[in-house]
């Protein structure tokens, strides 16, 4: 082989091994002249009209022996054709025209390149599609990040607009119209967004239904509106179905401080998280007060761990109180926040730590201070009542959860009828069976259950009938005030004889004057809870309080 060949076969070699994709004009322009000094007379890249062309399907690309005959299929054909999918190539030889060994070899080495070349860059674009799209082909969550990325790099994020959304009521769409059409209406919902933004936005998926934009601040007033409700043909009938979204939306105009793609991301996931759980608004843009919100409870998440490890989480006890003799029958513990010198209360703290699962390690440290309280009291001979724990909503995914609370009571050898735990009412249909759940286990162990804040939320009567509380806990909101007393009175009278018909205790909250108690004990609710008696108390006021004996009517 002359020296002019192999300098030319390098080149070819180093410009298709450094290529990403097979691009088929830069390989015609490369292959033409190898394939000269191959000894291959040409190659032809384009259509082929022969039955086997059409066979093959059309967008091939052969490398021909000669033209104007008929070909015949050869060396490798199918090795080149299926690892180069796109471009298809195969080496042809004219008919009724033998190749010699030679032909053959350089044919067979043209291919051979060929193939490494298509199959490195198959691999590349499959690994490509698998970066950047999903299983459902949106775009991903990666793409988004690149894009993002590379909007940094260039200066160009100011201007923008980032909305992450979550499609409302999904599963619903599915149930009633099955869910081969639920993915058609969520592509054409998804494609419709996309081809109203044009180039000038990119909406990606994060997973499941939630997708997420970045787009030029202009399409803000395109997005929002799509989002607030679009409708979506499902079927060829023209069968539509009403899609919406619950959305947060960050404008970052001059006044963000872009860093890096965290930034925009941080904000536009609690400005959806409120959008989702705020229950007001469905589309709710990031303000200034989101952002000290997010610090605060960036700052309150940073300092946990160590704020449990010195001990700043203090138990003060509410006394639950017997009004027709004024005794004292049980205690809520209340979880108080002793940081820097100031006492936080819980609704400043709570919040945030529901936001991830530092609650669960929260309300653990509360019922495990509690039992060591109780066995102290039990030793010291004190009187003891039972003492209620609140427990987050949070703890219902925990399938260890029973077992870790009977292991914490039972470390510190509390007899079980001292404790109660207080949970809120649910709003999904799994967690109302992850709760009757636990209350179940917890009533065989003998531990008392409550459903704390009855009334509020999504109170129902399932959850009365089918769960086995020992305890209902009425929330202050219901007690009858003011104007609204009549319709409330009617309501209280009735929640009182229910639950008292279904054998459970009754409390209720918030009682903070005479005229409450009297109602109280006229309308049968015979245990309150609230300031009119005392306020939570720290441990040592409690004792004392306990030890004072009934309250004085
Ligand atoms: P909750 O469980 O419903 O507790 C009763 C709340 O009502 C307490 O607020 C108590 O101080 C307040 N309260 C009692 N009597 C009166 C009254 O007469 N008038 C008024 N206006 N309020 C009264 P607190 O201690 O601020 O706790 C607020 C909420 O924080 C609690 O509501 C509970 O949901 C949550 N929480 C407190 N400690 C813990 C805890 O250790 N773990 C969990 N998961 N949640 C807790
Ligand atoms: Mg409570
Ligand atoms: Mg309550």
């Amino acid at each position: 082989m002359s020296k002019e060949f192999y300098d030319r076969f390098e080149c070819f070699i180093n410009t298709i091994t450094e290529m990403r994709e097979v691009d088929l004009d830069k390989i015609s322009g490369i292959v033409t002249p190898v394939c000269e000094v191959l000894g291959i007379a040409r190659i032809e890249a384009s259509f082929y009209d022969t039955p086997r062309d059409e066979a093959m399907g059309k967008g091939q690309h052969y490398l021909c022996y000669d033209t104007g005959e008929e070909y015949e299929l050869a060396i490798h054909h199918r090795i080149v054709t299926e690892a180069l999918r796109i471009s298809d190539s195969s080496v042809f030889k004219a008919k009724g025209r033998e190749w010699s060994v030679n032909e053959r070899n350089r044919a067979e080495s043209f291919s051979k390149i060929m193939m490494l070349a298509a199959s490195r860059s198959a691999l590349l674009q499959v690994a490509k599609r698998r970066t950047f799209y999903d299983d459902d082909n949106y775009k991903n969550l990666n793409y988004y990040m690149k894009n993002l990325e590379t909007l940094g790099q260039q200066g160009k994020v100011i201007g923008n607009t980032a909305v992450l959304f979550n499609l409302k009521h999904f599963s619903l769409i599915n149930q009633q119209i099955g869910r081969e059409r639920g993915t058609v209406v969520m592509h054409g919902f998804i494609d419709s967004l996309s081809d109203k933004l044009g180039d000038k936005g990119l909406v990606c998926r994060m997973g499941g239904d939630n997708f997420i934009v970045i787009a030029d601040s202009s399409m803000t007033y395109t997005i929002t509106e799509h989002l607030k409700g679009t409708a979506i043909r499902y079927n060829d009938l023209g069968d539509r179905v009403m899609v919406s979204a619950t959305a947060g939306v960050v404008v970052i105009d001059g006044s963000f401080e872009y860093h890096s793609p965290s930034d925009v991301m941080d904000r536009v996931i609690s400005a959806s998280q409120s959008a989702r759980t705020g229950g007001q608004e469905d589309i709710v843009f990031f303000s200034s007060e989101m952002e000290k919100r997010r610090e605060k409870i960036m700052r309150l998440q940073r300092v946990f761990p160590e704020a449990l490890g010195n001990g700043e989480f203090l138990i003060y006890y509410q006394p639950k109180v017997e009004v027709t003799t004024g005794r004292i029958v049980g205690a809520e513990a209340l979880c108080r926040w002793k940081h820097d010198g100031d006492i936080i209360k819980p609704d400043d703290f709570i919040p945030t730590f529901e936001q991830s699962l530092d609650i669960c390690k929260l309300d653990f440290y509360m019922l495990d201070h509690v039992c060591a309280d109780i066995r102290k009291w039990l030793d010291e001979g004190k009187q003891v009542v039972r003492v209620s724990v609140n427990l987050s909503r949070k703890h219902m995914m925990d399938i260890d959860l029973l077992d870790d609370l009977i292991s914490i009571i039972d470390k510190h050898n509390v007899p079980h009828e001292y404790i109660e735990i207080e949970l809120t009412e649910t709003t999904t249909d799994v967690e109302f069976r992850d709760l009757k759940r636990v209350v179940s286990g917890l009533q065989k162990q003998g531990i008392y259950t409550s459903v704390d804040d009855f009334g509020i939320g999504y109170s129902s009567l399932n959850l009365l009938s089918e769960i086995p509380w020992n305890v209902i806990k009425i929330d202050k909101s219901l007690i009858p005030i003011g104007d609204d007393r009549s319709k409330k009175s009617v309501m209280f009278k009735y929640i009182i004889s229910m639950a008292k018909e279904l054998g459970l205790e009754c409390i209720s909250e918030g009682v903070e004057t005479q005229e409450q108690v009297d109602y109280m004990l006229k309308n049968g609710c015979e245990i309150v809870q609230g300031f009119y008696f005392d306020k939570p108390l720290p441990q040592d006021k409690f004792i004392q309080r306990l030890m004072r004996g009934v309250y004085k009517q």
